[in-house]
């Protein structure tokens, strides 16, 4: 989608700290990290949400993960643990239309979350 932020961090149109990419997703540094480690892994092909994964698109989910574990090892948050959330929607705190999981590590995060 033109009119995407993400969509153009996929395209380099606007700068970011990427930190992972393969053939399915790509991972950079969120903006305005909450936690020492905080990456945004999102999958290549624009997904407006979590409410859009079909039967079709769902497998992205999987590449997600699978990156998500080979990050953990780069950024060396494997040991101690991070946490994986998907916003979606008003009330979930969705701010960018297109689907991302934030990889969060690097402190004791704490359960539940506010
Ligand atoms: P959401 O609130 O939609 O779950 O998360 C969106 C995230 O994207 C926020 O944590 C925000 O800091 C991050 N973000 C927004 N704009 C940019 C940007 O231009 N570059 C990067 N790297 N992160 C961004
Ligand atoms: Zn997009």
């Amino acid at each position: 989608m033109s009119d995407c932020l993400f969509c153009k961090i996929i395209n380099k149109e606007i700068p970011s700290e990427i930190v992972y990419e393969d053939e399915f997703v790509l991972a950079f540094k969120d903006i305005s990290p909450q936690a020492p480690a905080h990456v945004l892994i999102i999958p290549k092909t624009h997904i407006a949400s979590a409410m859009e994964l079909n039967e079709q698109n769902a497998e992205i989910v999987s590449k997600v993960f699978l990156a998500a574990g080979k990050i953990a090892k780069q950024l060396g948050i494997d040991k101690n643990g991070f946490r994986i959330v998907n916003n979606c929607g008003e009330d979930g705190g969705q701010t960018v239309g297109h689907l991302h999981f934030h990889m969060l590590g690097g402190r004791n995060l704490g359960w539940p979350p506010g």
